[in-house]
């Protein structure tokens, strides 16, 4: 079996790698990293949690050692271009983790912050630049940087750029780079609109593929809850009674969602904070360090604050809403059985969310187990607290007339056996964006694995049921909530 030591790093970066405990390099840092070592350009088709950072991060690092000089002022030597500013921040701080024996500059530009402490920075120039789209076209407008000099360039999380609208700044930017460079792309999808970008972007490169969404899905216990819209804040609440929720991660379609989640737990007892793209820098940063440091139970996020965040040991994730495209249940439940852990995923499905579960065992190939883990009683007793401090709340918005009955109503099972239309589901307000970002379009299926370890389902004949379409329309919409 490969280890770091065969990958030709040179000791500074393979004692970062003993520090941090990595014993074992992961499949895609096997492939990349001597390729990449070597000059090569690369396309790799890998999603957060395969270990992509360290496989483009440590080769790059190396090389700027090996050819060290001083950047030129307002330049940089590498660029990492990522769609989300906790994905620029956190893929910084793997440099400054892996780089710590180095000695090069290493440092942000994405928005939301103050630009005059990044003109200063950017000034002196930087060995190591990681960017939002947005900030930096802001950053080569006012000329306080230049692309000129760039010698390596990341294109990380491609197809979220394009989710997210880029498209037209990575053109911009591939535009100021120089002809003669490094340059590695990644995403987790490879539709032909993001080959023909790629395509455009790289020279000769290696292709890696690998494929984690089978390889994780399947250590996830997965697990599906059948319940009324109006009854998921309530069920939320009582589930978080179970201690093992240790750090849970909580995906709402929506940014106003996210927040009414988060205030219905806190209002619950249950320590909890949302993440989205209303929120400042700050905010999101401090929700984010909350929660690493275990001073919060539950994070409420959308799909694309979620996007790249690493947390390790994220014990579950609630699918609160089902996602739109059944890839995001892939990339959501992804961030639990992270770095070889185990972790389990509890989606929440309404009635007029199962063509949306039928399209996800559609794609994923398996049938997703229906939880037994709640009671009624539990559930009861849990609302009627929550709905008493949620009435007190004067933070709370105006509510919707089924509310007043949450924790009220009796007989509802979990198991699926209630009818439950007729109730305006949370999903089905209008509220603000309704979808942060989702793409309808894209043409590639993650390979499925099949049965997650743990409870026995009746496994389903791939296609035998096609699930009646989107719920919701195919979520075509393209996101508002830019990250740069
Ligand atoms: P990434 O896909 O780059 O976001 O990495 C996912 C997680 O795996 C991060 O927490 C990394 O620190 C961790 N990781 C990356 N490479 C390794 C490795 N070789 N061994 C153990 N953990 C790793």
């Amino acid at each position: 079996m490969t280890s770091f030591n065969d990958l030709g790093l040179s000791q500074p970066l393979l004692n970062a790698l003993t520090a941090g405990k990595y014993t074992q390099p992961t499949p895609i840092q096997a492939q990349a990293i001597p390729p990449v070592l070597a000059g090569r350009d690369l396309l790799g088709i890998a999603q957060t949690g395969t270990g992509k950072t360290a496989a483009f991060a440590l080769p790059i690092l190396q090389r700027l050692v090996d050819t060290r000089h001083r950047p030129a002022p307002k330049t940089c030597r590498a660029l990492i271009l990522s769609p989300t500013r906790e994905l620029a921040a956190q893929i910084a701080d793997k440099f400054r983790t892996y780089g710590r024996e180095m000695g090069l500059s290493i440092t942000t530009v994405f928005g939301g912050v103050g630009m005059h402490p990044q003109i200063q920075t950017l000034g002196r120039g930087v060995d190591i630049l990681v960017a939002t789209p947005g900030r930096l076209i802001d950053h080569m407008d006012r000329r306080t940087l230049s692309l000129a000099n760039v010698e390596t360039v990341v294109l990380d999380e491609a197809d979220q750029m394009l989710d997210l609208g880029f498209v037209h700044a990575i053109r911009k930017i591939s535009a100021a780079l120089p002809k003669q460079r490094q340059s590695l792309f990644f995403s987790a999808t490879m539709p032909a609109s993001i080959g023909q970008l790629a395509a455009g972007f790289l020279r000769e490169p290696i292709r890696v593929e690998v494929t984690p969404a089978a390889t994780t899905v399947e250590r996830i216990d997965q697990s599906v809850i059948f319940v009324e819209a109006d009854r998921k804040r309530a069920l939320l609440a009582e589930i978080m009674l179970d201690p093992a929720m240790e750090r849970t991660l909580v995906f709402t379609r929506t940014k106003h969602g996210a927040d009414r989640v988060a205030r219905h737990l806190e209002n619950s007892k249950v320590p909890a904070a949302a993440i989205h793209g209303n929120k400042s820098q700050s905010q999101r940063e401090r929700a984010l360090a909350d929660f690493k440091a275990g001073r919060i139970r539950v994070l409420v996020a959308t799909d694309i604050a979620a996007r790249g965040i690493d947390v390790t040991g994220v014990s579950h994730v609630v699918n609160f809403e089902l996602p739109n495209v059944p890839e995001s249940y892939v990339h959501r439940i992804g961030r639990t059985a992270r770095a070889g852990k185990d972790g389990a995923a509890i989606s929440f499905c309404a009635q007029d969310e199962r063509g949306l579960l039928r399209d996800i065992e559609r794609v994923t190939r398996q049938r997703i187990a229906t939880s037994d883990r709640r009671s009624d009683e539990a559930l009861a007793a849990a609302s009627a607290v929550a709905n008493q401090n949620d009435r007190q709340d004067s933070r709370e918005q105006p509510r919707s007339h089924g509310h007043r009955n949450e924790g009220q109503r009796q007989g509802q099972r979990p198991n699926g056996s209630r009818n439950g239309g007729g109730h305006r589901s949370e999903g089905q307000r209008h509220e603000g964006p309704r979808h942060e970002a989702q793409d309808g379009q894209r043409q590639d299926r993650p390979q499925q694995a099949h049965k997650p370890g743990g409870r026995p389902f009746h496994k389903k004949k791939p296609g035998g049921h096609n699930g009646g379409g989107r719920g919701f329309g195919g979520g075509q919409n393209r996101s508002q909530a830019r990250a740069g």
